[in-house]
C-alpha cells in the first residue's frame, strides 16, 4: 500500500516545464505470482524549454528498488534520494540513460491505480497518476515519449499479453511467453496500458477514409463474448462519424478494447488499448437496459474520439483536463444526437447537467472548469470539468457556427499534433479562425459557479422589451465575479404558440449575446407573447423568469424547442411541489391543475414517446430539495409522494392505457421501441403510485415474461418501490436468475437501495452483508452507496448517516478514489436543517480524522462550508 503523505496543494500558477524530457521508454514487465518486476530504460534529454538544471525528479509510489543505473553505472544508495513518492537524481549530463528495476505487488493493489488484478487478469489504470505505481517516471502529461513494452507471463493462465501500439515480436521461454508492443506515437505515461489475461475476442475490421484497414478487437471474459456486438457497431459508427464530422482518421493498425470488472471509472482511452468498465462495453437485450445500450454507444464513442482530442493533442498539465474532457464530451454528445433523437439527447444532457453539475457548482466543491489548484487530481474528474466543460465548447460551436468551428478544430489538431497544450491554445484557434475577440468568453474557464440570469419583460405599445441581469454567486475562494458572455437563443410565441417576427425582416428566432451585467433588448411586437428563452439550452445558466402558468402551458404544448418544452414542464412541477412543501397547496388540487396540460402531452406521445416520457417525469426529490433551505428531507419526500400519487389518480385511465397498449410483441432495439418502453415503465410507475388495483398484475405479468431487461427491471422496480404484492418473490427470483451476471446484480442491489422512505436504511444494511456484496468492486459499492446517496429520505436519517459514514471509512481503506467520489454525497451538509446537520457533521468529522488524502480533500471542503 501507498504510504499516506501529508496533503500537498498543487497550483496552476506554479507550473514549470520538466527539467528533462524522456524521448523513449523501454519497458519490460515480468509478471509472476505475488511480485511483478518492472525494468525500464529511459532515454533522458535536457529540456531546452526549461531553466538549466542538472537535477530531475521522477515519481514513484510504493516501488521496491532492485537496482538503478545511470549510463551503465549502478547507483549506490547515497547517490539518489527516494522519499515521499519522489526519486531525485542530481548531476545529470545533457543526455542520459536511466535503467531502473523495481518490484511491485499488483495482487495487493485494491486502489485500482497502476497495475492490478481484476477477476484473474492483470490490467492497468494510469490516468491521472497511476503510472508512478508501476515504475519511476516523470508522471506528468507534458512529458511525451515513445513506448516499447515487453510483457512476460505464464503462457497457460495468461495467453493474451497486450499493450499500446502494434505487436512487433513474441516468443516463448518454457512455461512462459512474451510479446513486445511498439507505439510509434509519443504519448504521456497516463495513456500507458497493459493487459495480461485469458479473454475471448470479437474481431472485426474498419477501412478508413484513406483506405487503410484497421483490425478492431474487443476482449471480454469468455462468457461475455455474446455481449460485444453493440460496442463493436458503436465503435464503427464513431470511427466513421469522426472522419465525416471532424476529418479525423484512426492512426494505428489495431484498435482494442478490454472489458474489466474492477474499474474506478467508466472507461479509459489508452492509446490503441482502451480499458473499459464492463458496464460501459457489455450489452445484450436480456441483461442490459435501453439506457445501458445508449451509455455503451456514447462511452465507446467518447473513448474513441479521445484518440485525437486527448491522445494526439494532449493536456499540458492536469489543470487543463477539460481541454480533452469538455471537448470530447461535446463530441460524444453531438455523435449521440446524430445517432438518435437529437431533441431527446439534448434534454437528457441538460437534465444531467442541471441536476448534477449545477449543485456541484453551487456547493462546497465548486471549482472553475480550469481549476487554479488541487490536492488530489483524482478528485477533479468532476461534472464541472466534463459536463460544464462540454457546454463551454458548445457555446463556442454556436458562436462560430458549424463551418468556422470545423476550421478552428482543424487548425487546433494540425497545429498541436503531438503536443501537450492548454485550454487557452484551444480558444486561440477559435479566435484566430473567426476573428472574434474571445477575451471575455475565457472567463468561463476561470470563473466557478452557475450564473443566474434574471429576465423581466415589459410591453409598451408596439414594443416588447426584455431585460437581462446576470450575476454569479460567490464560490469558495472566489468572491468577486465578473460578467460572462452569455448567448441567449430566443423566440417569442403568440397565443397560438407560433413564433412571431422579431424584426422587419421576418426573423423568428435569434441569438442575443449578453456581455454586461444588465442589458435590455427591444422588439417591435405589439401583441401579448410568451418568451421562449435559452432555446436548446444555449448557455449553462439558471434562468429566472416569472412565467405565468398559462405561458408555461403554451410553451409545453407548442414550443418547437425540445429543451424549452421540458423546462416548462419542470417549472410547472416545481411550482406545484414547492406549494406542497411549504404547506400552501393540496396535492389533489395541484394534480387537477396539471392534468389537462399533461393529457395533451400524453395524446401526442405517439410522435415521440421518449420525449413524452421526459416531459411526464417529475423532478427528483434531490432536485426539489435543492430549492429549499434549510433542507428538510422528510417534508420534501412527503410532498413528492403526494403529488405523484395525486397525478397517478388524476390520470389513471391514461396511465392504464399506456401501460397496456404500449406492450410490444417482439423485441426491437431502435430508438422508437426504446422510447415506448421508457414511457410504459413511467406509466406503470404512476399507476402504482395512484394505488390502482391493476398495477401489481401488470407489473407481475411483465416481470414474468419480459422481452428485455428494460421491461424486467422496470417491472421489478415498480413492484419493489411501491411495495406491491409479489415484490419479495420477484426480488428472490431475479437474484436467482441473474446471480452469475454481475452487472445485472448491480441493478438488483440498486433497485432496493433506492426505494424512497426511511426504512430503506435497514435494507441497505442487509445488502452490505449480502454474500454477493463485495467492497472491492467499485460497481457494486456504487450500486448500493450511490443509490442510497441519491435517495434523500433514507440517506438523511440518523441511521442513514451512521451507515453511510461507516461504509465510507471501509471503502476509503481499500480504494481512496472511490471513497472520495462517494464522499461527495455529503456536499449538501450545509443546507440541512440544524439537527440533522449537527449529527451528520460529527460523524463526517470522525471519518475525516482518519481519511486518505483523497477523501480528506473532499470532506474538509464540505466540513469547512457553513
Ligand atoms: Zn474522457
Amino acid at each position: 500500500m501507498e504510504t499516506a503523505h501529508a496533503a500537498v496543494t498543487t497550483r496552476l500558477s506554479d507550473y514549470q516545464p520538466p527539467a528533462y524530457l524522456v524521448d523513449s521508454v523501454n519497458l519490460d514487465v515480468d509478471i509472476r505470482d505475488g511480485v511483478t518486476t518492472v525494468t525500464s530504460e529511459l532515454a533522458l534529454r535536457r529540456n531546452p524549454e526549461a531553466a538549466v538544471s542538472d537535477t530531475m525528479s521522477f515519481n514513484g509510489e510504493g516501488l521496491v528498488i532492485r537496482s538503478l543505473a545511470l549510463d551503465g553505472k549502478v547507483l549506490e544508495e547515497g547517490e539518489y534520494r527516494y522519499e515521499n513518492g519522489e526519486l531525485l537524481l542530481s548531476g545529470l549530463p545533457e543526455q542520459a540513460t536511466l535503467i531502473s528495476v523495481v518490484d511491485i505487488e499488483p495482487e495487493k493493489n485494491t486502489a485500482l491505480e497502476g497495475l492490478y488484478m481484476s477477476n484473474g487478469m492483470y490490467c492497468t489504470q494510469c490516468e491521472a497518476q497511476g503510472f508512478r505505481h508501476i515504475t519511476f517516471f516523470p508522471d506528468r502529461p507534458d512529458v511525451l515519449s515513445r513506448f516499447c513494452t515487453t510483457v512476460r507471463a505464464d503462457k497457460k493462465r495468461y495467453p493474451l499479453l497486450l499493450s499500446n501500439g502494434n505487436p512487433v515480436e513474441q516468443g516463448e521461454e518454457g512455461e512462459r511467453h512474451w510479446v513486445t508492443w511498439e507505439d510509434p506515437f509519443p504519448k504521456p505515461c497516463y495513456l500507458f496500458a497493459l493487459v495480461a489475461g485469458n479473454l475471448a475476442c470479437l474481431e472485426d475490421s474498419f477501412v478508413t477514409a484513406s483506405g487503410r484497414e484497421v483490425a478492431l478487437r474487443l476482449y471480454a471474459e469468455h462468457r461475455d463474448l455474446d455481449k460485444l456486438d453493440h460496442a463493436m457497431a458503436s465503435l464503427k459508427h464513431a470511427m466513421r462519424w469522426d472522419e465525416q464530422t471532424y476529418g479525423r482518421e484512426y492512426d494505428l493498425d489495431i484498435y482494442m478494447i478490454v472489458a474489466v470488472s474492477h474499474f474506478n471509472m467508466g472507461a479509459m482511452e489508452n492509446k490503441g488499448l482502451n480499458i473499459f468498465n464492463t458496464s460501459c462495453v457489455l450489452a445484450h437485450p436480456a441483461t442490459t437496459t435501453d439506457a445501458g445500450f445508449q451509455r455503451v454507444e456514447s462511452v465507446v464513442a467518447h473513448e474513441y474520439f479521445h484518440n485525437w482530442s486527448g491522445n494526439r493533442v494532449t493536456c499540458r498539465d492536469w489543470f487543463q483536463l477539460s481541454l480533452k474532457e469538455g471537448f470530447t464530451v461535446f463530441r460524444d454528445q453531438m455523435f449521440s444526437a446524430d445517432m438518435n433523437s437529437a431533441a431527446v439527447q439534448r434534454v437528457n444532457d441538460v437534465d444531467f447537467l442541471v441536476n448534477h453539475q449545477f449543485p456541484e457548482d453551487q456547493g462546497p466543491m465548486a471549482h472553475p472548469v480550469r481549476p487554479a489548484e488541487y490536492q488530489k487530481i483524482d478528485n477533479f474528474y468532476t461534472l464541472t470539468i466534463y459536463e460544464k466543460g462540454a457546454e463551454i465548447v458548445r457555446m463556442q460551436y454556436h458562436l462560430l457556427g458549424a463551418e468556422s468551428f470545423r476550421k478552428a478544430t482543424d487548425l487546433y489538431f494540425d497545429r498541436f499534433d503531438g503536443q501537450a497544450v492548454t485550454c487557452d491554445d484551444f480558444v486561440d484557434c477559435m479566435e484566430e479562425v473567426s476573428g472574434m475577440d474571445m477575451g471575455q468568453f475565457r472567463r468561463w474557464y476561470s470563473q466557478a459557479g452557475t450564473p443566474i440570469l434574471s429576465v423581466t419583460s415589459e410591453q409598451s405599445g408596439d414594443t416588447y422589451s426584455l431585460t437581462f441581469r446576470q450575476q454569479t454567486p460567490p464560490t469558495p475562494g472566489q468572491s468577486d465575479k465578473q460578467p460572462l458572455v452569455i448567448p441567449v437563443r430566443l423566440a417569442l410565441l403568440d397565443k397560438a404558440g407560433e413564433p412571431v417576427a422579431l424584426d422587419d425582416t421576418g426573423l423568428r428566432e435569434t441569438v442575443l449575446i449578453l456581455r454586461e451585467q444588465e442589458q435590455t433588448f427591444q422588439f417591435p411586437v405589439g401583441q401579448t407573447v410568451t418568451p421562449s428563452l435559452l432555446r436548446g439550452f444555449s448557455a449553462p445558466v439558471v434562468l429566472e423568469f416569472d412565467y405565468r402558468a398559462d405561458q408555461l402551458a403554451t410553451l409545453l404544448a407548442h414550443d418547437t424547442d425540445g429543451y424549452c418544452r421540458w423546462s416548462a414542464a419542470q417549472r410547472l412541477y416545481f411550482a406545484a411541489l414547492d406549494r406542497l412543501v411549504t404547506g400552501h397547496g393540496k396535492a389533489e388540487d395541484e394534480a387537477l391543475k396539471l392534468a389537462p396540460v399533461l393529457e395533451q402531452v400524453i395524446e401526442r406521445a405517439g410522435e415521440d414517446a421518449a420525449q413524452a416520457a421526459l416531459l411526464l417525469t417529475l423532478p427528483t426529490e434531490v432536485a426539489l430539495g435543492d430549492r429549499h433551505t434549510p433542507l428538510d428531507p422528510s417534508a420534501i419526500h412527503a410532498a413528492h409522494q403526494q403529488l405523484k400519487r395525486a397525478l397517478g389518480r388524476a390520470l389513471q385511465a391514461q396511465w392504464l392505457s399506456l401501460s397496456e397498449n404500449l406492450l410490444a410483441t417482439e423485441l426491437q432495439m431502435d430508438g422508437v421501441a426504446m422510447g415506448r418502453r421508457q414511457l410504459r415503465n413511467l406509466a406503470l410507475d404512476y399507476l402504482a403510485a395512484g394505488e390502482h388495483k391493476e398495477a401489481a398484475r401488470i407489473a407481475v405479468e411483465l416481470f414474468e415474461l419480459p422481452l428485455c431487461m428494460t421491461e424486467e427491471l422496470g417491472a421489478l422496480r415498480v413492484l419493489v418501490h411501491h411495495r406491491l404484492p409479489g415484490a419479495e418473490l420477484a426480488l428472490k427470483q431475479f437474484a436467482e436468475k441473474w446471480k452469475e451476471e454481475a452487472l445485472v446484480m448491480d441493478q438488483w442491489f440498486s433497485v432496493q437501495a433506492s426505494v424512497p422512505g426511511e426504512t430503506t436504511v435497514e435494507s441497505v444494511a442487509a445488502l452490505l452483508e449480502h454474500p454477493a456484496f463485495d467492497w472491492k468492486v467499485p460497481n457494486r459499492v456504487r450500486s448500493v452507496l450511490g443509490a442510497l446517496a441519491g435517495n434523500p429520505s433514507a440517506f438523511n436519517t440518523d441511521e442513514g448517516y451512521a451507515l453511510f459514514t461507516r461504509a465510507l471509512a471501509t471503502v476509503d481503506a481499500l480504494n481512496p478514489q472511490i471513497a472520495a467520489r462517494i464522499g461527495n454525497a455529503a456536499a449538501r451538509l450545509h443546507k440541512l436543517e440544524s439537527g440533522r446537520q449537527r449529527a451528520f457533521r460529527t460523524l463526517l468529522q470522525g471519518v475525516n480524522d482518519k481519511a486518505s488524502p483523497n477523501l480528506s480533500e473532499v470532506l474538509s471542503r464540505i466540513l469547512g462550508s457553513r
